[in-house]
């Protein structure tokens, strides 16, 4: 039996920033309690690695509540007070990272290089006596029915990658291992079950900030993928069965072989599966339209007077002021010059600019998505310690909870401020 006074689960970003707090807690008391991390992965921090295009962007200048959806506001907005954008630049300052900002308002390490931001957390937590155990996966955790005379509170169960189980035992633990968000790195929502027996209760994930499938067909919505490479700024609009408006997101939208990628797909995605999730029979309908023309009459009054201008022109050739030209000739390409339009095909055009239908055909899974929504209830933890309501002791970080951000950092910035309040809390806990 192998045993620490806290223990970490999950090496990740919210782990990591998690023993780092509470290493530093415990160096301030000059306390020597042991603290641990159980990683399953043998190298720990893989989508720190990978994030921002392997640049990793660390946080926003800007970060809200209105930033994230899942659980309540004012949790959210509570944990993102507690440690916000401007404690993490110095945060990362102190760790010799100093940080960027980019006129997207992320932040990114001034090395553009994500491994300065994995190599600073890992010589921090190393520096503070945190030991790191890789390649140990939790395959199962208990509540010790009272603490013994160790003061253990937790049994976790472990298997290495050379297949040999230990057992460990600790007075406090911090579970922060992440959602289902690229499975292969080691999150692969294993951990809910563990969770949820101990009274946790599960939000139903879904993927988030995922790539979308765009089903093929003849009608210009079903050809987009033939236009696999373009990018443009488009606005995405979810409707509902009624016409009414339930999400929009304005972004960078990258046309692929399979469907819809970029910046604005990856956020409208979240809100395009939970509407679906939430209310399977809601007539939801994700639109595309240029983020200039809010209404098919703003779009019709643009044509009228482009075919007042140049009455002989293609509708397609005007629409290049628009969209790229490969995009205005999918959307216009049959149609006459404007003088001999009809008043049916200008208005078709019109909707069509402002809000065409997109044969949504489902999304490119955990697999390819960036985050995860839904995880364990936010209302279930202590917004000032992150200490579990239902299990004393238990501390919850980072994205296993049900809390997801938006594309620009916001992801980290929660994984931060979360680790941040359960690392302090678990070791004030433990003095
Ligand atoms: C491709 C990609 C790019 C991204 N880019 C950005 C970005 O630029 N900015 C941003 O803010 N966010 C970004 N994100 C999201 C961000 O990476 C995550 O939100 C963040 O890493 C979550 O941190 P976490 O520590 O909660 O979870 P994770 O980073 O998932 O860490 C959890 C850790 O727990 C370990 N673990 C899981 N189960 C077990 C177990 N049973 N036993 C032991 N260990 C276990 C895992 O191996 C992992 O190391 C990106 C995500 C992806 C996939």
């Amino acid at each position: 039996m192998e045993h620490a006074d806290l223990i970490i689960i999950g090496a990740g970003a919210a782990g990591l920033a998690a023993a780092i707090f509470a290493g530093e807690e415990l160096a301030a008391q000059g306390s020597n309690h042991r603290v641990a991390i159980l990683e399953g992965a043998v190298k720990p921090g893989a989508k720190i690695l990978i994030s921002g295009g392997g640049r990793c962007n660390v946080t926003n200048e800007r970060v809200l509540p209105d930033d994230y959806q899942g659980g309540p506001r004012p949790l959210i907005r509570n944990v993102l007070r507690a440690f916000d954008e401007r404690a993490t630049l110095t945060w990362f300052g102190r760790m010799g990272v100093p940080l960027k900002l980019e006129p997207t308002g992320k932040y990114f390490p001034l090395s553009n290089d994500a491994h300065t931001v994995l190599d600073a957390l890992l010589r921090r937590a190393a520096e503070l006596g945190v030991r790191l155990h890789t390649g140990q996966r939790v395959e199962s955790l208990d509540a010790l029915p009272e603490p013994s005379n160790t003061g253990a509170a937790f049994q976790i169960q472990t298997r290495s990658a050379a297949d040999s189980a230990s057992q460990w035992q600790c007075r406090r633990l911090i579970v922060a291992i992440g959602g289902m968000a690229l499975p292969k790195s080691g999150s692969d929502g294993a951990g809910y079950a563990w969770l949820t027996r101990l009274g946790h209760t599960l939000v139903p994930v879904t993927p988030a900030l995922v790539p979308l499938l765009l089903a093929k067909s003849a009608s210009p919505a079903g050809r987009l993928t033939e236009l696999s490479g373009l990018t443009l700024l488009a606005r995405l609009r979810i409707l509902d069965a009624a016409g009414r408006r339930c999400a929009e997101v304005t972004g960078s939208t990258l046309l692929t072989h399979f469907g819809l990628s970029g910046p604005g797909p990856l956020d409208i995605s979240r809100h395009w599966l939970r509407l679906r999730l939430e209310n399977p029979g809601g007539g939801y309908q994700l639109c595309l339209g240029h983020p200039a023309l809010a209404t098919p009459e703003a779009a019709d009054a643009w044509l009228r007077a482009e075919a007042e201008r140049r009455p002989g022109a293609l509708p397609a050739m005007a629409l290049t002021q628009l969209f790229p030209e490969r995009l205005a000739q999918l959307l216009a390409g049959g149609l006459p010059p404007f003088r001999q339009l009809t008043r049916a095909d200008r208005l078709e055009l019109a909707r069509r600019l402002v809000q065409m239908p997109l044969p949504v055909a489902g999304d490119r899974g955990h697999s390819f998505a960036e985050v995860t929504a839904g995880g364990i209830d936010l209302r279930e933890i202590d917004a000032r310690t992150m200490e579990s309501r239902c299990v004393p002791r238990l501390h919850l970080c980072g994205e296993v909870l049900d809390v997801d951000g938006r594309i620009g950092g916001f992801n980290f910035q929660w994984a931060w401020a979360s680790g941040y309040l359960a690392g302090r809390a678990a070791a004030r806990g433990l003095l």
